[in-house]
């Protein structure tokens, strides 16, 4: 009884080690999407130094956000003006409107009125540079100057690298006189590191009542990185989707009066115990229902083989794979929504009740989950609670819709980003911060956030930080990128 006992349980065994093995071997990028023409980049004739010196000019117009209505906008309005002389061509092929006073919205409308439109984001707008942080840059950030074979100054990278390459990119077809089969839609915001709600949301919205309905959307918010975190190697991350945001208020109302004979519970320990559980509230956490698997699976040929056999069984290495992914916030954050409790205050003195106290905790947003779900939840732990009340401190911000990385389009942009950066295998991912195209998502099939850049995990540090620069090699694969994206998507 004892051996037939054991023979059974190592047949288990095997078939469960058969099953592992099976499951390790087969997972690996899903079918890639119907095969695309690309034309061959390297055959494009720029020159690369002369746009570097144009990216340079356009880094000297200090297009800092405008905080106040009052604020100076002259920088912007000579920045306009600057892209008219610069690209002459294009200016006059295309139609150019002006929207919510800053924002540029040019329609280069194509041949073939059946095709939908392409939509192209950059911003104008950058971010300050603090007068503190002055003395650690290298050079004058608005000094447009070109050292070590590279274009530094707020905004090289984020985000006028971008626009000055799509300029250079239409300029291109426009100065030979060729005119897009497909509408090419360039949508400049001047408020996205605002929020776009002057700009991006704007001119979104004006689509929306031309009825576009573009074939894709393409901005920055995801590059290629030199080193992936999960396999060490080169990967050209495009970003499908980017996390929501909000902020949770704790309020906690307590018996004012002196310490000396406490009730059982204070404002202040009702808060404190609230933010507690909130903060440790079970929040689905796993590579599903995001676009964690997709990346998984399409890095999988570069994975180790552990790391690849405990991806493809999740259903047996789950707990494991989250334990360890739970040390890098940048993982934790691929697999679900993240809380940080960021504010507390309540009470005056030391010997006094305070009649309140509150505290404010921070949710990013992971796609699979909803602003009201995580509400609930919230109100669901404190519920016993008394005197304690849960709230957004104002309207959250929902993940944006997952776009598809078997479409088309993304498959466009992964054999474009293959014959940039030969090396570097394309794999689906979350943007972590916030971009304009979220505000896209009404009037597209899909939206991708990527730059095809090879940045190192120093270089991104860059944006909104110090020394921001980008290297005429990138600026040159951008400029590439995009007259193979114009000419392969838009121009037969
Ligand atoms: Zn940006």
């Amino acid at each position: 009884m004892v051996r037939l006992i054991l023979a059974a349980l190592a047949l288990v065994l095997a078939a469960g080690a058969a099953f592992i093995g099976y499951r390790t071997f087969s997972f690996t990028a899903p079918p890639p999407p119907a095969a695309v023409e690309i034309p061959d980049t390297s055959t494009y004739q720029i020159d690369a130094s002369a746009a570097a010196m144009r990216l340079a000019e356009a880094i000297r117009f200090r297009t800092v956000s405008l905080i106040e209505e009052t604020e100076d906008r002259a920088q912007f309005v000579q920045f306009h003006t600057w892209l008219q002389q610069r690209y002459p061509a294009f200016h006059a092929a295309a139609r150019r409107e002006m929207v919510g006073e800053l924002s540029l919205l040019y329609t280069w409308e194509g041949s073939d009125p059946g095709q939908p439109p392409i939509i192209l984001l950059a911003h104008q707008d950058v971010v300050p540079v603090p007068n503190d942080t002055r003395q650690n840059w290298q050079v004058d950030p608005f000094g447009g100057i070109i050292r070590d074979d590279a274009i530094w100054g707020r905004g090289a990278i984020d985000d006028k690298g971008s626009l000055v390459a799509l300029m250079e990119a239409a300029e291109y077809f426009a100065a030979q006189g060729r005119q897009p089969t497909r509408t090419i839609i360039f949508a400049f915001g001047h408020d996205e590191e605002l929020g776009g709600d002057n700009g991006a949301v704007v001119m979104a919205r004006m689509l929306a009542e031309r009825n576009v309905r573009a074939w894709f959307v393409l901005d920055e918010g995801m590059a290629a990185l030199d080193r992936h975190p999960l396999t060490g190697g080169p990967a050209a991350m495009i970003g499908v989707s980017e996390r929501g945001s909000g902020t949770m208020r704790v309020r906690a109302v307590g018996q004012p009066g002196h310490s000396s004979m406490p009730p059982s519970e204070t404002a202040v320990s009702l808060v404190a115990e609230a933010v507690d559980r909130i903060h440790s509230m079970p929040i689905e956490q796993g590579l599903e229902g995001g676009p964690a698997l997709g990346m998984m699976r399409a890095l999988a040929p570069e994975l180790s083989l552990t790391n690849r056999m405990a991806v493809s069984n999740e259903w047996l290495f789950g707990p494991m794979l989250r334990q360890r992914m739970e040390g890098n916030p940048a993982a934790r954050a691929l697999l679900g929504t993240t809380v940080a409790p960021t504010m507390i205050e309540g009470g005056s003195r030391p010997n006094v009740l305070p009649g309140e106290a509150s505290a404010m905790i921070n949710f990013r947003i992971h796609p699979r989950d909803t602003a009201a779900d995580l509400l609930r939840s919230a109100r669901q732990e404190v519920a016993d609670l008394e005197g304690v009340t849960v709230e957004w401190a104002e309207e959250p911000r929902e993940a944006s819709p997952i776009s598809s990385s078997e479409a088309s389009s993304y498959a466009l942009i992964a054999a474009l980003s293959g014959a940039i950066l030969p090396d570097a295998p394309v794999a689906p991912g979350l943007v972590l911060a916030g971009t304009d195209s979220r505000h896209y998502a009404g009037v597209a099939e899909n939206v991708y956030r990527f730059q095809p850049i090879l940045l190192t995990a120093e270089d991104l540090e860059m944006p909104h930080g110090l020394n921001e620069r980008l290297s005429v090699a990138n600026f040159e694969r951008m400029i590439r990128f995009y007259i193979g994206l114009m000419d392969a998507g838009a121009m037969q």
